[in-house]
């Protein structure tokens, strides 16, 4: 049977304490027991359904992760105040002193920045490789390897992973597959094409409101269960926990994510049409001239479509610029980083999200100074936009 997780999401059923139609919200950082065997069996994570204190979790909290892991289809999720605050301790949780991982070299700048300069610290390394090529992937797993990690679609050259070939060679050399899906929420499913772990950054799409933080990893319960152990669990010790509040406000916002996806993907494929048409060079996995557009078609779930994210090249950064403040200034999207919101967002990455590559590996990873990446936003009149911005485009010089 088809993988439906919008179908998913909506079959859960919950309940306010009073009946409300929305759970209601866990407002406390401890909880009492009535015995103090009940607690010390909590500590030992005996006694199912009692609650601690809520670094560990809260019942907002579960309520959120167990929506993120129905969308997913994995056995369970846990929450966490940030996508960073999902990644690190999905990472140090499967890596430690001598071990090895292989990543995509185009990823989100944060998460580069952690395996560059951050683990190597801790004694672990990590090879940047073209995930696209599989052949190069597996050159690159020697004896200490522990991950494959990677980005369904990449932040920000919107290069993408072959997901089931990569879990079949997490699979032959026993590793574990980790994916970051936060470019796309709905149309791709990594845990159904064999990923061991999914990750999102829920500050962007999945919240959709562009006004919190937020992170999870989804994943079986074994893992989950580790993560978040009071005696070595990554996610329990480093404490990016999320706080009840706001993941009630999230879950909220959850609801409307497949009528969003629609329409930040119906618009994106749009607009990355005409500007190819207007002989600009845009990528854009819906695009046939995507040098993965096959294989993001054989993955996708395809009423969701391609996603909202789209970059074309402006020549150069002061030409991107420039188009960047005139695109602002006729109220056509921010000149903000992140992505997901209703309005569209713009940035140059060489300078924003992923300034933290050096400058000779942006260039060797195609990342250009003129590149502008944006998140498509939720515009009802695509066509009007799409008119101010080739006149915006015309007036700087773009085309
Ligand atoms: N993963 C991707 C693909 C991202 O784009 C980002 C942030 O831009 C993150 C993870 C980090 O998420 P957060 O900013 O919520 O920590």
């Amino acid at each position: 049977m088809k993988f439906k997780p919008a179908n998913n999401i909506q079959d859960l059923q919950y309940f306010g304490e009073f009946g409300g139609v929305n759970p209601s919200i866990s407002d406390s950082s401890t909880y009492t027991f009535l015995e103090a065997k009940t607690m010390f069996d909590t500590f030992e994570g005996n006694a199912d359904g009692c609650y601690l204190y809520s670094r560990h979790t809260s019942p907002s909290n579960l309520y959120l992760g167990e929506a993120l892991a129905a969308m997913e289809g994995t056995e369970t999720a846990n929450v966490a105040g940030s996508g960073m605050g999902a990644i690190t301790p999905t990472i140090l949780q499967i890596c430690g002193q001598g071990d090895h991982l292989v990543s995509s070299r185009t990823i989100y700048g944060g998460t580069y920045a952690f395996l560059k300069n951050f683990t190597p610290r801790m004694g672990i390394e990590t090879s940047f490789v073209d995930i696209t090529k599989l052949d190069v992937v597996e050159a690159a797993i020697n004896e200490h390897t522990k991950m494959i990690y990677c980005e369904s679609v990449s932040n920000p050259l919107l290069e993408v992973a072959d997901i089931k070939g990569l879990a079949a060679l997490a699979k032959k050399y026993n590793l574990k597959l980790v994916v970051d899906n936060t470019f796309s929420p709905l149309s791709i499913s990594p845990a159904q094409l064999g990923a061991d772990v999914v990750i999102h950054s829920l500050t962007k799409f999945i919240n959709g409101s562009s006004d919190t933080m937020g992170g999870v990893v989804c994943a079986d319960a074994d893992f989950i269960n580790s993560q978040k152990s009071v005696i070595d669990g990554a996610s329990m010790l480093l404490g990016a926990s999320m706080d009840s509040l706001r993941s009630s406000s999230i879950l909220k916002n959850m609801r409307t994510l497949h009528i969003r996806m629609k329409q930040h993907s119906k618009n994106a494929a749009y607009l990355a049409d005409k500007f190819e048409a207007d002989g600009l060079k845009t990528v854009y996995p819906g695009l046939k001239s995507h040098p993965s557009h096959k294989i993001f078609t054989e993955m996708m779930n395809e009423e969701y479509g391609y996603g909202g994210m789209l970059t074309i090249d402006a020549g150069s950064l002061e030409k991107a610029n420039a188009l960047m403040e005139l695109m602002q200034e006729r109220n056509l999207g921010y000149l903000a980083v992140s992505l997901g919101f209703y309005k569209t967002l713009f940035s140059a990455p060489g300078t924003s999200t992923s300034s933290e590559i050096p400058e000779e590996e942006q260039v060797e990873m195609g990342l250009t100074d003129g590149l502008i990446r944006f998140s498509i936003g939720l515009d009802n009149d695509i066509e009007r936009t799409y008119e101010m911005m080739h006149a915006c485009m015309k007036e700087v010089g773009v085309l």
